[in-house]
Formats: structure tokens, sequence, C-alpha cells
């Protein structure tokens, strides 16, 4: 499998996990943009949000709770979850990821 994301999922890559359960995992970002940064990322691939359907809309919706989850208990004074979708959205790893950023103001608009 030439996933990379795949790979960390079944443990053939390491990755400082946070977070597991039978749907998801949870690992630190490899390269933070911010003092708190990890992903939340479904255990099944799917490239891209672009690609999600209808029948992907529990999954979705479980990624969008953990994250929020994961994100209140540390991030209490706030924090932004984004998902980039297709190059010019800035997505450069094809397995559908929530990043969660915080500790830090965040601006607006992204960059
Ligand atoms: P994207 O640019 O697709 O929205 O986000 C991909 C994210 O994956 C980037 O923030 C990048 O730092 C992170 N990343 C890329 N390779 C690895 C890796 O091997 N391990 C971890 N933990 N993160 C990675
Ligand atoms: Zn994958």
């Amino acid at each position: 499998m030439n996933c990379l994301f795949c790979r960390i999922v079944s443990g053939e890559i390491p990755a400082k996990k946070i977070f597991e359960d039978h749907d998801s995992i949870a690992f630190a970002d490899i390269n933070p943009q911010a003092p708190t940064h990890f992903l939340v990322i479904p255990k099944k691939h799917i490239d891209s949000l672009a690609l999600a359907t209808e029948a992907d809309k529990e999954m979705l919706g479980h990624l969008t709770l953990v994250a929020t989850d994961l994100a209140k208990k540390s991030l209490p004074k706030g924090f932004r979850i984004v998902i980039n979708s297709g190059p010019e959205g800035g997505q450069t790893v094809d397995h559908l990821h929530l990043h969660v950023l915080g500790g830090r103001a965040m601006h607006w608009p992204p960059g």
C-alpha cells in the first residue's frame, strides 16, 4: 500500500498517536504550523473531501466530533479545524485528514 497515512494507520510508519478508536486515529503533524497541530484521519482510505458522498456523512461527522473533542480538551481558548482538498486547496497527502491547530491566535484570511 502506497498511501502514507494508510501506512500510519497500519503502524508501518510511526507517528505520535494521541487518539484512536474503531474508525479514526489522531496524531501529531510532523511539521507543526502552530504550538498544537495534529491530524485526525479515517482508518478507511478516502482520497479527499471532494470525493466524499452521502455514504460518508457518518464518517465525516465522527471525524469532526473526534477532532472537536480533542481540541476542546487541550485548547480552551479556541482552535481551528481545516480540511485542505485538492492541489489548490493545499492538499499534499491524498488521504482525507482534518488539521487541528491551536495554541496561538489564528489569522484570517489564511494564506
Ligand atoms: P495537507 O497539506 O495534505 O493538508 O496536510 C498534510 C499534512 O501531513 C502536513 O501538515 C504534513 O506536515 C503532514 N505530514 C506529512 N508527512 C507526514 C508524516 O510522515 N507524519 C506525520 N505525522 N505528518 C506528516
Ligand atoms: Zn490512505
